[in-house]
């Protein structure tokens, strides 16, 4: 049972988990609570250390971010006591959370799940630091923000627990961004395929990486709500019968749109153009290259870039472009890319243009398209996100629950 940090976020709602994990445990369960810092916490730590120095060092950096969780274990096992059960705190290198040394994004290695176990055996309940990790040389490590459905998924998968529950503030997975469209519904059943899916575009209820473990390791995951005892959505490595054409809509603001003018159109361009803007870290998310022009031996190159990295990558982008030969370099940082997952697309002809002519009827323009076996994203004019997210979630009918098969 993992808790984020709402759930968390003061003695009151620490009471309620520890209540959870115990009524959870009287039901027959071995339970294992891995708690994220109490809301706000972490930023709190962050902020601290870059009031002492602009670039603090990763490593004392981790060791204070750590610290969130810390007070969030000792304090739920501490709660656990409380209420008359047993329990007891453990830290990323008790449990033994083996990490490489990457600070504030470790990955993890192996998990030594002794500690839990002798834990569980002693009927105690396990409280777990989330987010935080030991490298080799003994480090404290972290593992990015959101970290802490990671250590959750990762232990649940060292423990072959049967679920792994990850309570929140939402009470669940949404087909799409309720404040955008009101017609939204929770999801009771998704594929990790297309949670991943999800993830990857910015829908944030999971850290994508825990989603790519509990896939790895096939550990269902509840994502549910700590506030009531609602059932949430299950994310799972079993498909329906009959797979959903359309399981959600995303959209992200966060891209822009860079377009290279008649670069020269002869073998080895692109791989020059990317192998440079690579060089620079700057993650290139849609490419597309148009067909050559019939003057000139000449073409245009689009591509899509965070725009948080656009104003420091100008320069760059220019030099890369002009050594092309690109006559003109052109930004557009008013897009938005929209989303359909499903797994189903798999096997329904017609999804893609059903999906261009429900954006057409609304005369939103298609500015680029890119797919995988289960997505279609298509960008369009930032102004017109919330139109096509609500038209794609009518058009696809995920504003009534899914025809059961
Ligand atoms: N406390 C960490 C964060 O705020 C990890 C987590 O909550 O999952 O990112
Ligand atoms: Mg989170």
């Amino acid at each position: 049972m993992k808790f984020g940090g709402t759930s968390v976020g003061s003695i009151d709602r620490i009471r309620n988990v520890a209540r959870r994990a115990l009524a959870a445990q009287k039901a027959g369960n071995d339970v294992v609570l891995i708690v994220s810092a109490m809301s706000g916490e972490t930023n709190r730590l962050l902020s601290l250390a870059n009031q002492v120095t602009a670039v603090p060092h990763a490593r004392e950096m981790d060791v204070i971010a750590a610290t969130g969780e810390q007070v969030s274990a000792a304090l739920t096992a501490l709660a656990v006591q409380h209420e008359g059960g047993k329990a007891r705190s453990l830290l990323g290198h008790q449990v033994r959370i083996l990490t490489d040394a990457a600070f504030s994004k470790a990955r993890i290695r192996s998990i030594d799940a002794t500690a839990i176990r002798e834990t569980l055996a002693k009927g105690e309940i396990a409280v777990v630091a989330g987010f935080q990790g030991v490298d080799d040389g003994g480090n404290i490590t972290t593992l990015g923000r959101g970290g802490s459905d990671t250590s959750a998924v990762a232990v649940a998968a060292a423990l072959g627990a049967n679920v792994c529950e990850i309570y929140t503030d939402v009470d669940g997975v949404y087909t799409t961004d309720p404040n955008v469209c009101p017609t939204a519904r929770k999801i009771d059943r998704i594929s990790f395929e297309e949670m991943l899916e999800l993830a990857s575009l910015g829908a944030k209820v999971l850290q994508i990486r825990s989603v790519e473990i509990a896939m790895k390791y096939n550990v269902p995951i509840h994502v549910r709500t700590s506030f009531s005892d609602a059932p949430g959505t299950m994310v799972t490595g079993e498909e329906g019968l009959e797979a959903v054409t359309v399981a959600g809509v995303a959209y992200d603001k966060a891209e822009a749109r860079v377009h290279l003018v008649g670069v020269e159109d002869k073998p080895g361009v692109s791989a020059f153009l990317f192998e440079k803007i690579a060089e620079q870290n700057i993650s290139v998310d849609m490419i597309i290259q148009n067909v050559s022009r019939s003057d000139a031996n000449r073409t245009d190159v689009t591509f899509t870039m965070p725009k948080t990295d656009l104003e420091r990558s100008r320069p760059i982008i220019e030099e890369i472009a002009a050594s092309a030969g690109a006559q003109e370099v052109r930004y557009d940082e008013d897009v938005a890319k929209v989303s359909i997952v499903g797994l189903g697309m798999r096997t329904h002809a017609g999804v893609a243009s059903k999906m261009f002519r429900l954006l057409a009827n609304e005369g939103i323009n298609i500015q680029a398209i890119s797919t995988s076996e289960i997505k279609i994203s298509c960008l369009v004019a930032s102004k017109y996100t919330e139109l096509a997210v609500r038209t794609l979630h009518e058009g696809f009918g995920l504003s009534q629950a899914p025809v059961k098969a």
